[in-house]
């Protein structure tokens, strides 16, 4: 089945619409939309990762470069931003070196990026060369199209999402994404439907209140129960000096009351 969407994905490039952007670019003819992806993919890791959350790893993580979105605190910076960098993605051999790390003992494969959604027609590739019983993590910004939810409905088994912003004016002004509250929430409740959800929220200095109040709120209504990875490790990264309140960490004040605020929604937090 992977092998079919695959093709169909493939077949969408000549109109994409993988994420929200509704480029409508013909990839296939090389045109680029918002995200200068182009037909061929790049990643800029393949390797174990021992960091991500404790139920997940170890895990055998491909990056893909490239993104939609233009977070300016983004951690991979210039990989996430540009698609051409790093090396090409060969599905076959990254399958095999997955394989490999699975004999070892990785407990699931997680595609990442930049973002996924982007590469569509590869990541789903290469879901065709595993296992049908590996355990696969989408590692999404949760920014991708009704078409795309629809490829990759029944593809991974675990939805790791972020949830990074809790209202548009921040969206907007720090990763420079319209509508964002309705199209995340909208990827948000398919997930939960359609498979398992974990949601992430980086905790941003002097966003407490304006993102992470709202994003607690929403998926304790919405959401109950739902598995939430608070992080407080931000670094300012990229080019988040742009952004006054972004030029250092979170204050240990801060990181308190994220999670006062976490305990008041009854948040199911996993580390
Ligand atoms: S993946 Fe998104 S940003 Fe990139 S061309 Fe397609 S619709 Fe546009």
């Amino acid at each position: 089945m992977a092998r079919k969407r695959a093709e169909l994905a493939r077949a969408g490039l000549a109109d994409c619409q993988f994420c929200a952007h509704h480029c409508g670019v013909n990839r296939l003819a090389g045109e680029t939309g918002l995200c200068h992806a182009g037909v061929l993919a790049n990643f800029f890791l393949a390797q174990p990762e021992l960091t991500d959350e404790l139920e997940l790893i170890p895990t055998f993580a491909i990056a893909l470069s490239g993104c939609d979105l233009r977070c300016d605190f983004c951690i991979t910076g210039a990989e996430s931003w540009n698609p051409h960098v790093g090396s090409t993605f060969e599905a076959a051999r990254l399958a095999a070196q997955a394989n490999a790390a699975l004999a070892c003992g990785a407990k699931t494969v997680m595609l990442l990026g930049g973002e996924p959604t982007v590469h569509l027609h590869h990541a789903l590739e290469l879901v065709a060369r595993l296992p049908d019983e590996v355990k696969l993590v989408w590692k999404t910004n949760a920014h991708g199209s009704a078409q795309a939810r629809e490829l990759l409905d029944g593809m991974f088994d675990v939805w790791l999402a972020d949830f990074k912003f809790g209202n548009d004016a921040c969206a907007q002004r720090l990763a420079k994404v319209p509508d964002y509250l309705a199209i995340v929430q909208e990827n948000l409740c398919w997930a939960h439907l359609h498979g398992e959800l974990i949601v992430r929220h980086l905790l941003m200095p002097g966003h407490g209140e304006c993102c992470w109040r709202p994003v607690a709120a929403w998926l304790a209504e919405n959401l109950p129960g739902v598995k939430v990875n608070l992080r407080s490790g931000f670094w300012p990264a990229w080019k988040a000096s742009r952004h006054l309140e972004l030029r250092g960490t979170v204050a240990e004040g801060e990181r308190q009351r994220a999670w006062q605020v976490a305990g008041h929604y009854g948040l199911n937090l996993i580390p």
